[in-house]
């Protein structure tokens, strides 16, 4: 517990470091990947992220539906370039929540999205599937409610919850990132701040097709940058979206704190270890199954009471379809 409780006020003091633009980690040479550690212990831990997925070794698991709020509300946000990625923020204190899936009936707040990119086409994920890469990466955080805050939350086990959409490169612009990538030479440099032009609809880059936002795979893991805190509920949602070649090379034009431009900032893929990846099979008629489990499977009991209270939320949430099917049959 001493642990825990120290952890947030280590971690303000890392963002502090991070925020006036100082070399403190990067992705090559002297400040790259392999020698994170050499400053953050944690990056060396066994449930490190990113992962490489493989699809013959998931298991397959029926979880409630993820539920998302106020991702329709327009939201005046500004951009910012951390010199490890450009990172978009929203003003309104009306908060985007999310909920259901592996998260059961915790509630998790979004804190800001950012990406993730590689020097070609050809790479640029941090989670790769069945070891392929994809061209870009998403990554929309939220921490937990319950928390208060997100430095509060980055102390405990299970205070973040981060989703990661991926990208594939494509002939034909992706009219729903023009206001993005056309903001991106105001970024250019390090701590530049620059406020989006249009308000902001989160439901346009976190559900751009609800049809299938339910497949998705989901495991535990950390932090993808120093300091690497395992604490982190992925869920990597399977389809792709696609965006043009031009539109990925501006992300590629960003600068490091050093002034050359940060042409790939993806770490590599880390063991697996004991850990289980789960791909959710959404069907309501299935059978309520049991996380726990498949953790105990595993050998990764960190998260049992997890578990225990997703399966509750399956048990009440199948209730309530089972009900709705009634009520619609009347
Ligand atoms: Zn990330």
């Amino acid at each position: 517990m001493i642990l825990w409780t120290t952890i947030p006020i280590g971690f303000l003091l890392l963002l502090n470091k991070f925020s006036d633009g100082n070399q403190d980690f990067g992705y090559d040479g002297s400040y790259g990947p392999s020698h994170w550690a050499d400053k953050y212990q944690s990056c060396v831990g066994k449930h490190q992220s990113p992962i490489n997925i493989d699809e013959h070794n998931v298991k397959n698991i029926s979880l409630a539906p993820l539920k998302f709020f106020g991702l329709n509300t327009p939201r005046s946000s500004f951009v910012t370039n951390n010199g490890h990625t450009v990172m978009i923020k929203t003003n309104e204190s009306e908060m985007a929540t999310v909920s259901g899936g592996p998260l059961g009936d915790d509630i998790y707040v979004f804190e800001q999205l950012h990406f993730h990119w590689g020097e070609n086409d050809y790479e640029g994920s941090e989670d790769l599937i069945n070891n392929h890469s994809f061209a870009m990466e998403l990554h929309a955080v939220f921490y937990k409610q319950e928390y208060k805050t997100m430095s509060e939350a980055i102390g405990h086990p299970d205070g973040l919850a981060v989703f990661a959409y991926f990208y594939e490169a494509d002939d034909k612009q992706n009219p729903t990132y023009d206001y993005i990538v056309e903001m991106l030479p105001n970024v250019e440099m390090v701590n530049s701040k620059h406020e989006l032009e249009e308000p902001l609809l989160l439901e346009h880059l976190l559900a751009p097709n609800v049809s299938t936002m339910q497949n998705y795979y989901t495991y535990n893991g950390s932090l993808t940058t120093p300091p690497c805190f395992e604490i982190v509920t992925w869920i990597d949602f399977k389809d792709p979206q696609l965006l043009s070649h031009e539109q990925l090379a501006a992300f590629r034009n960003v600068r490091t704190s050093d002034g050359n431009k940060l042409t790939h900032n993806f770490r590599p893929v880390q063991p697996l270890s004991d850990r289980l990846v789960y791909r959710n099979m959404f069907n309501v008629e299935d059978d309520v199954r049991s996380i726990k489990n498949h953790r105990q499977d595993a050998g990764d009991t960190r998260n049992d009471h997890n578990g225990e209270r997703s399966i509750r939320s399956d048990v009440v949430t199948s209730i309530f379809f089972v009900v709705l099917a009634l009520l619609a049959t009347i």
